[in-house]
């Protein structure tokens, strides 16, 4: 239902949770948490509110510069811990984050489960990183231009989906890349210095920045700290610029 991400200098977690916490007006039964530490995805997730999730990362938080949150508002499958975002292929490389509904998942997911791979939740969105994994099991031949495999597993993945959504993803091989899509469900692009932001809704980011890039419908954006590029579903790069946001209107 809520997505925040951060790729940057400062330590993501606390931006991460108190970005949900904005978030939590739109409503949730379950939160969760990935970050990328030691070259492994650190991911954390709880039932019910946001100081459940706290508690839980109080154990177990990193100092970790790049990370995913969400908080749920179940529609498939129940409010449960293993139904909680953020979900992760069976290598536990590459974490995903997803608001609204995969509608064609139960085909991919028949799919998935005859080529082997097994399935971890009742959501419609853990078709998500089992896809991308295979992507990377098979590998096509990509244009020496190809700014990033990552982007292109993910682009690839968004082809087969259908339905209205946002996703926001992660990979420890890819320890630098936020990779974030839009199609329908809403996502904006925060720019910082350095430092770089993802989420559903602008309050989510206002107190780090306030030079926003909502995404446009079927695009997808990779955030590095170096910057943002902006893509269209066929691949072809965007020439896009934030805008700041007048907080006194
Ligand atoms: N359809 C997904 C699920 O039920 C995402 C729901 C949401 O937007 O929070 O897990």
């Amino acid at each position: 239902c809520g997505i925040v991400g951060y790729i940057g200098t400062q330590a993501a977690t606390e931006i991460l949770l108190s970005g949900l916490e904005k978030l939590e007006y739109r409503g949730y039964d379950s939160a969760g948490i990935a970050t990328i530490w030691e070259g492994e995805v650190n991911c954390v997730r709880a039932k019910g509110k946001l100081y459940n999730l706290r508690s839980k990362l109080e154990q177990v938080e990193t100092p970790s510069q790049i990370g995913i949150g969400h908080t749920r508002w179940a529609t498939h499958g129940k409010p449960e811990v293993y139904n909680a975002h953020p979900h992760m292929d069976g290598a536990m490389r590459i974490a995903v984050v997803v608001n609204g509904i995969i509608e064609n998942y139960s085909e991919l997911r028949e799919e998935l489960k005859h080529k082997g791979y097994q399935f971890l939740s009742e959501t419609d969105v853990e078709v998500i990183p089992h896809l991308i994994a295979e992507f990377f099991k098979h590998p096509p031949s990509v244009s020496p231009f190809c700014p990033s495999l990552l982007l292109e597993a993910v682009r690839d993945t968004v082809h087969k989906l259908r339905g209205a959504f946002a996703i926001a993803l992660i990979s420890a091989d890819y320890p630098d890349e936020l990779i974030v899509v839009r199609q329908q469900a809403p996502m904006v692009i925060g720019f910082g210095q350095g430092e770089f932001f993802c989420a559903s809704d602008t309050p989510a980011i206002i107190s780090h920045t306030r030079a926003v890039l909502p995404l446009d419908n079927k695009e997808l954006a990779r955030l590095t700290p170096l910057g943002v590029e902006v893509y269209n579903f066929a691949g072809e790069r965007l020439r896009k610029q934030p805008r700041l946001l007048n907080l006194n209107p």
